[in-house]
């Protein structure tokens, strides 16, 4: 189908997409890579009147360390992510996850930002942003406010950020000892069920530890059970396979759609737990 009339605005900094989104009052809408927007617009589910492009504003797109913390603006496109040597080298769950969303096309075009503010539940970020206990840095008419991971993701395509805000980068600390697993929808590649884990690894044991999913319920969240089964064990295949054995006891409301069933996620989601854990021990 093809969307409704709409008028078009390119924002050139941070400051003048607010303030065209201010302008554009409730029919105002952001724009990043427009691979989740436009396929809803096409359908007529999302109607915005005015379309406020950010993904060419200087700054907003980049990979940088700084005092031993990641940035990523919000603009940067999945696959400066999936190909960044800073992230490869220190936090290669982050770069595993983005090579694995969608194709070349939707690599090129779609944006860290728009993922975690669209919060698809079955996408791939929100779950490893939750295992790194990550920050979303959002810009509003206020002034800057920063959410974690854990408080942002509230439900099916729900987060913590209202209409006349812009979320300018995500943040955390880089952790090597992480790594993301997922089983994906052979067409689109989005996750049926996909696992981020990350150790916080000392002396042999297993000091702290995160889990995040996606794809199994209505938005990514952690599995605080397994988190707690982990903590303070000695790090071995035996612990992992026994926490991992909790993985999804926990989910009350497990997705169930054409792609696979609420049992066959809730079994999957201890599989591709286990994975993500041996792979995140692996590089401990
Ligand atoms: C065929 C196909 C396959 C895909 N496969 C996968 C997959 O395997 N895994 C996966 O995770 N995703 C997948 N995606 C989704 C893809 O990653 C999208 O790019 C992403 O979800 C949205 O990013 P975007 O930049 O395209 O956002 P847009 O479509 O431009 O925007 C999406 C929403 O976010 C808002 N928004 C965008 N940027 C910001 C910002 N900085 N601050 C506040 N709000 C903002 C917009 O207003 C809009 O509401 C797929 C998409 C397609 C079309």
């Amino acid at each position: 189908m093809i969307p409704t009339t709409f008028e078009y605005a390119r924002a050139t900094s941070l400051g003048d997409a607010l303030q065209k989104l201010k302008a554009a009052g409730e029919g105002g809408r952001l724009i990043a890579g427009g691979h989740s927007l436009v396929p809803l617009m096409k359908l007529r589910l999302s109607e915005p009147q005015v379309l406020i492009d950010i993904s060419r504003i200087p700054g907003l797109s980049g990979i940088d360390e700084h005092d031993g913390r990641i940035i990523i603006g919000a603009a940067t496109v999945h696959h400066d992510v999936a190909s960044s040597a800073v992230l490869q080298a220190r936090c290669p769950a982050v770069a595993e996850a983005a090579a694995s969303i969608g194709d070349p096309q939707v690599r090129n075009r779609g944006t860290i930002g728009g993922s975690v503010a669209h919060a698809d539940p079955s996408a791939d970020m929100p779950a490893v942003l939750l295992a790194l206990d990550a920050e979303i840095h959002i810009e509003g008419p206020d002034g800057g406010r920063v959410v974690t991971a854990s408080d942002f993701f509230l439900d099916l395509f729900t987060v913590d950020m209202r209409a006349d805000e812009i979320i300018a980068s995500v943040q955390f600390t880089p952790v090597r000892s992480a790594a993301y697993a997922k089983l994906y929808q052979r067409a689109s590649h989005y996750a049926i069920v996909g696992v981020a884990a990350s150790l916080d690894v000392s002396g042999g044991a297993i000091a702290s530890a995160r889990i995040g999913v996606t794809g199994a319920t209505s938005h990514a969240r952690r599995l605080i059970n397994v988190e707690r089964a982990l903590a303070g064990q000695p790090l071995s295949t035996a612990t992992i396979e026994s926490a991992a054995q909790l993985a999804g006891l926990e989910l009350d409301e497990v997705n169930a759609d054409i792609h696979a069933s609420a049992e066959y996620r809730r079994a999957m989601v201890q599989v591709f737990t286990r994975r993500a854990l041996s792979a995140a021990m692996a590089r401990s």
